[in-house]
């Protein structure tokens, strides 16, 4: 079987340990340099990204998970993972020295933290996620639906990142039972090559096919 890490510094990576052993894989936790040894692929949790930023660099992790994402090592990054996985942040946090957060990078992409807003702090909604059309599981073609906690948006992607879910502008007359916004969709979805990156939290809700689509990205299946 498939060797998924989770790094496990902070967040909810317990959720994605689950979500791991639930997608037929077996998910080990990643605190330690070393402990990125032998993993077919990792995954980046929900939580602070400020915080993991933190303890990577004390951990010594984030040097040598920022040479190995840069060698190919397969990762999928849910909501502060998400933003830990940008090149750029519009709004990066800073420290009491003033330095600014850093990332571990690997997909060309400018994200913004908590973007949807006070009023959108957190949102549950139905997304359109490409990919998923054919999925094998009995949800069939069910949308994914998609929870957002303090979740970043995507403002920019470059050349070879590709769109995979956006969440759609709002209808004026339904905007209180929507989670459109006013204005343009926001990206909340990317891949490029087998680096995944979601706004939102599928460890959460039991949904699965995310987690399934990073699988079979890991065996060369998608
Ligand atoms: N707002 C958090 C951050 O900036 C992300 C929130 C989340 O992961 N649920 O890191």
């Amino acid at each position: 079987g498939l060797r998924i890490g989770v790094l496990a510094l902070q967040g909810d990576f317990r959720e994605h340990l689950r979500a791991a052993a639930e997608s037929g894989a077996e998910g080990v936790s990643v605190r330690r340099p070393q402990e990125l040894d032998g993993l077919d692929g990792l995954i980046i949790p929900g939580g602070e990204s400020t915080a993991i930023d933190k303890l990577a660099r004390a951990f010594g992790l984030a040097g040598p998970l920022r040479e190995r994402i840069a060698g190919g090592l397969p990762v999928y990054g849910s909501c502060a993972g998400m933003i830990l996985l940008a090149s750029d942040i519009a709004d990066p946090a800073t420290d009491l020295s003033g330095a600014p957060q850093q990332t571990f990078g690997g997909l060309d992409m400018t994200v913004r933290r908590n973007a949807f807003g006070r009023q959108r702090e957190s949102f549950e909604t139905d997304l359109y996620f490409k990919g998923l059309e054919f999925s094998a599981t009995d949800a069939g073609v069910a949308p994914v639906h998609a929870v957002f906690i303090r979740g970043p948006w995507v403002e920019r992607v470059g050349p070879g990142v590709e769109i995979l879910a956006q969440v759609e502008p709002a209808d004026p007359e339904h905007a209180s039972h929507t989670a459109g916004l006013p204005g343009a969709a926001r990206i909340v979805a990317v891949r490029s090559g087998r680096l995944l990156a979601t706004s939102f939290h599928p460890e959460v809700t039991g949904e699965k096919r995310v987690h399934e689509l990073f699988i079979r990205m890991i065996r060369g299946e998608a």
